[in-house]
């Protein structure tokens, strides 16, 4: 019975999906797709010659996003790095290669900043909720105040282990992590043959080629815009750019004006007082991998214009663009606009 039965409704089906391949044609043209992951709006675009293609790497790219913030979360309960902030000051754990890179990698800048960037920054950061407008009291504070110290994690990295040398002390790779996933985006990319596209985390850009004949015109936003702006009217600054990552860290990200002091309480946090990084409002990174430049922009943040533009500048193959917070603009070498031989 099953067998005379099944017959029409495979042809059926066949017939079906010839006229759904009918129905989307393989167009060539630019694909775009934006959802809200990692806290922050994630988004792709691309130039495919084929829109089903198209759409099946724009998901590929979302579900790698998704997989990440999983993973990385310090706001996900489940996350390898919350079970890692939870017990890693017990005893060395396990992590995975993925986590361990990125800890490695953190590690480094640390050491390159004289500990500017610092993933411990966590022991003090964790008690601050910019939409709730909370912060550590002065008291908590002080108390944990040393325990943001990356030498206090101890990374084995040929075991691929973790271990906290103090019980104070937590991890957050909020610094690090995004543009680790907008390369991982751009990866996915390139090996579906992608020549010219993006992948966009919150602050951090990898830009894939130049659009078709022209540069991605990427701005820097102006740190105080007004809401209603346009895009344009919006950005600072507008850099023509290709197959580069830019990375930019603001304070108006994540922030509340504290009533008692009128000082605003942002997320990037100097870990030598455990309080708001001061004297610049924003900064831009360039460089071949979101991986460097995003902790990079954290790093020249709590740096500051000085100390930020001579690690930059030292830094082959990276370029920054640093808005004091008297709205100065300051370039690093390979920015610095040309000076007019009369103007020197
Ligand atoms: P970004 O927007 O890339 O500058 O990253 C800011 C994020 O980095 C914050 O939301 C924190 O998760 C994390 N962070 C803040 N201060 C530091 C620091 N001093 N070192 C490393 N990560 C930090
Ligand atoms: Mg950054």
């Amino acid at each position: 019975m099953g067998g005379r039965l099944t017959v029409y409704p495979v042809r059926w089906r066949h017939l079906l999906s010839l006229l759904i391949v009918f129905a989307l044609p393989a167009f060539a043209g630019w694909y775009e797709k934006e959802e809200t992951i990692m806290g922050t709006s994630v988004s792709v675009k691309l130039w495919h010659p084929d829109a089903n293609k198209a759409e099946q790497i724009m998901a590929d790219v979302m579900a790698e996003m998704r997989r990440i913030d999983a993973s990385l979360s310090p706001f996900i309960e489940t996350s390898e790095l919350s079970r890692v902030n939870r017990t890693a000051a017990r005893a060395p754990v396990p992590v995975s290669r993925e986590l361990a890179t990125i800890v490695d990698k953190a590690l480094w800048f640390s050491e390159r900043s004289q500990g500017a960037f610092d993933i411990t920054f966590a022991s003090v950061g964790h008690l601050y909720d910019y939409r709730k407008q909370q912060q550590p009291d002065e008291q908590q504070r002080q108390a944990l105040l040393d325990a943001i110290d990356y030498h206090l994690i101890e990374l084995d990295r040929d075991k691929s282990t973790l271990f906290f040398k103090d019980p104070r002390v937590q991890i957050d790779l909020g610094g690090i992590a995004k543009g680790y996933a907008v390369d991982r985006g751009a990866a996915i990319l390139r090996r579906h043959s992608v020549e010219h596209g993006t992948v966009n985390a919150g602050g951090d850009s990898r830009i894939l080629g130049d659009k078709r004949g022209e540069p991605w015109i990427i701005g820097i936003k102006k740190p105080r815009g007004q809401r209603g702006d346009s895009p344009r009217d919006q950005a600072a600054i507008m850099l023509p750019l290709s197959d580069t990552a830019i990375s930019t860290s603001g304070d108006y990200e994540r922030y509340f004006i504290d009533t008692a002091s009128g000082r605003r309480v942002h997320h990037i946090i100097n870990p030598d007082t455990g309080q708001s990084a001061t004297g610049v409002v924003s900064v831009s990174v360039l460089g071949p991998g979101g991986f460097d430049t995003d902790p990079l922009s954290t790093t020249v943040f709590v740096l500051g214009v000085e100390q930020g533009l001579s690690l930059i500048n030292r830094l082959p193959g990276f370029d920054c663009v640093i808005i004091d917070s008297r709205g100065q603009v300051h370039y690093s070498d390979g920015l610095a606009p040309p000076v007019k031989p009369d103007q020197k």
